[in-house]
């Protein structure tokens, strides 16, 4: 286990306080709330009043999860608190929650980039989710793991691996794992409550989305694209594209997918995903961005033609220098006496 200088701050931090406010970024993910209510769950252990205060509501799959649906979604962090504790947040505003900065800030977070906007600041880009930050801290604190506890740090961590399939991933994370499973987390039943929630609707827009993809010349990138018009036709909800920019790699030969989802009139929410070495989050930040390296998004607002084709052009650009990379890696592998 890490016992770094920031984890005995936050440690002192939280047992000099009573009462503690807890967010993460907008439209929350699996390590966002994991690692949330991981940790409510843990400063409830020790006796402190905890409030979980996000500006969107779970997707609808986590809201089986344990207080998922006592988070409170609001705009603002109403109410008197000695200490926030931001996790997953790059900077404060990704939060989407106004009235943060009033308090006593612990910044807890995994995502290069990272604002340092904290009192505090624990930023460890070394961990595949937030949430094996999170299980530090809890025995840290010296909080016995719980299955609720163990229950979100699993979670966090099975869906920011996304399955276990991106990079980030090490022994720790195993080790983490398997203290969940000690603690009685039954990785079926998660795994079933993250992937096997569908509703028909869903399905039915996967279908129209994917039918619509786009790949260029090379046959490396997929293009996916959703409006309001396409979900409404396909009976689902915009919601229900949780977890859709996945699919395209599972193909092969495709290394990179950008997703657009129309936002409103000519804004889009861009999620983009890559193999190996493909630096996406570099492509991210350009555009304001931010993410990691097979995992990023951004907000982009013009004509959808265009950022069709510059999104391309520019992960184009990704896979040809990692490419270049590559093969001067195996001419200097085939130098080697
Ligand atoms: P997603 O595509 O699932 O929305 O996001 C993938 C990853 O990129 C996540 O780790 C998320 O935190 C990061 N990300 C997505 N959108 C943004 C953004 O607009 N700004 C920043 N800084 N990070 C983002
Ligand atoms: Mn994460």
């Amino acid at each position: 286990m890490t016992t770094s200088p920031e984890i005995r701050q936050i440690v002192e931090a939280i047992h000099a306080r009573q009462r503690f406010v807890l967010s993460s970024h907008s439209r929350p993910d699996g390590d966002s709330i994991g690692s949330q209510l991981a940790m409510a769950y843990a400063l409830r252990a020790l006796g402190k009043d905890v409030e979980v205060i996000n500006a969107d509501p779970a997707p609808p799959p986590l809201m089986a999860f344990p207080g998922v649906p006592d988070v409170r979604i609001a705009p603002h962090a109403d109410g008197e608190f000695d200490a926030a504790i931001i996790m997953e947040c790059g900077d404060l505003a990704r939060t989407g929650v106004a009235g943060l900065e009033r308090f006593f800030v612990v910044n807890i977070d995994h995502h290069p980039g990272n604002s340092r906007f904290g009192q505090i600041n624990w930023f460890d880009p070394g961990a595949a989710a937030c949430g094996e930050m999170v299980f530090d801290l809890v025995c840290a604190l010296g909080v016995s793991l719980t299955v609720e506890m163990a229950t979100h740090i699993y979670l966090a961590i099975l869906t920011d691996t996304g399955s276990f399939h991106y990079s980030g991933i090490s022994p720790r994370t195993f080790d983490i794992c398997r203290e969940a499973l000690l603690a009685g987390v039954d990785p079926v039943l998660v795994a079933r409550n993250v992937y096997d929630s569908n509703n028909l609707g869903r399905l039915k827009l996967f279908g129209a989305v994917l039918s619509a993809m786009q790949i260029d010349p090379a046959g490396r990138i997929a293009t996916v694209y959703v409006n309001h018009e396409m979900a409404r036709a396909a009976g689902g909800t915009y919601d229900d594209t949780e977890g859709l920019v996945n699919l395209p790699l599972t193909v092969k030969e495709i290394q990179a997918v950008v997703f657009f989802k129309q936002a409103e009139g000519d804004q889009y929410r861009v999620s983009m995903r890559s193999k190996g070495l493909i630096d996406v989050g570099a492509v991210a930040k350009e555009f304001g961005g931010g993410g990691h390296r097979n995992a990023a998004g951004c907000t982009v607002t013009g004509a959808i033609e265009t950022f069709g084709k510059l999104f391309v052009e520019k992960i184009g650009g990704a896979i040809e220098s990692e490419d270049g990379r590559s093969a001067e890696l195996r001419r200097w592998a085939e130098q080697e006496p």
